[in-house]
């Protein structure tokens, strides 16, 4: 069936996508989908990880997405995301830090029982995420 869908990310705090799209490919936690027009409608969790889409134009845009919810209807793809950034608007020195801090709180975490290890490890695979999404070349 021809025809764009419409996609569109949030998060608690901003609307990150709101356009039209010829494909969208989201990282479910079931693993990755493609959503064409005319798609079965589901609902999914996410993993934290990388969505694609073709704009109209049919440029290709990667988004990082950190976990939440996908709603899929025939004509329409919805993300609630916990934290969402387009590709350009990560900024890699801070998704560096956020490693680095994470990867030293897991080393800290073996001795000591205040640090919460599943939370740096979150926080260490959304800054794993980041980093390779912003070091990614040939993409919007
Ligand atoms: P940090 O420790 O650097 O805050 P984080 O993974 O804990 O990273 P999140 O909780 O996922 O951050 O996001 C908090 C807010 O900060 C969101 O609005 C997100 O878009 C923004 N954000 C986080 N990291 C980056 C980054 N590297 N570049 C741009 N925006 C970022």
């Amino acid at each position: 069936m021809a025809g764009n869908i419409m996609l569109e990310v949030v998060t608690p705090d901003k609307s990150v996508v709101s356009e039209e799209a010829q494909i969208v490919a989201a990282p479910g936690t079931h693993g990755e989908f493609g959503v064409l027009i005319g798609h079965t409608s589901f609902l999914t969790t996410l993993k934290v990880g990388m969505l694609r889409y073709k704009d109209k134009a049919g440029t290709e845009r990667v988004v990082f997405v950190s976990g939440g919810f996908s709603e899929v209807l025939p004509n329409k793809v919805t993300v609630l995301a916990e934290s969402a950034d387009r590709r350009r608007d990560i900024d890699i020195e801070r998704a560096q830090a956020a490693l680095k801090r994470a990867e030293q709180r897991l080393a800290e975490a073996r001795t000591r029982e205040d640090i919460d290890s599943r939370r740096a490890q979150a926080a260490l695979q959304r800054a794993i995420a980041r980093v390779r999404i912003a070091g990614m070349r040939r993409a919007h």
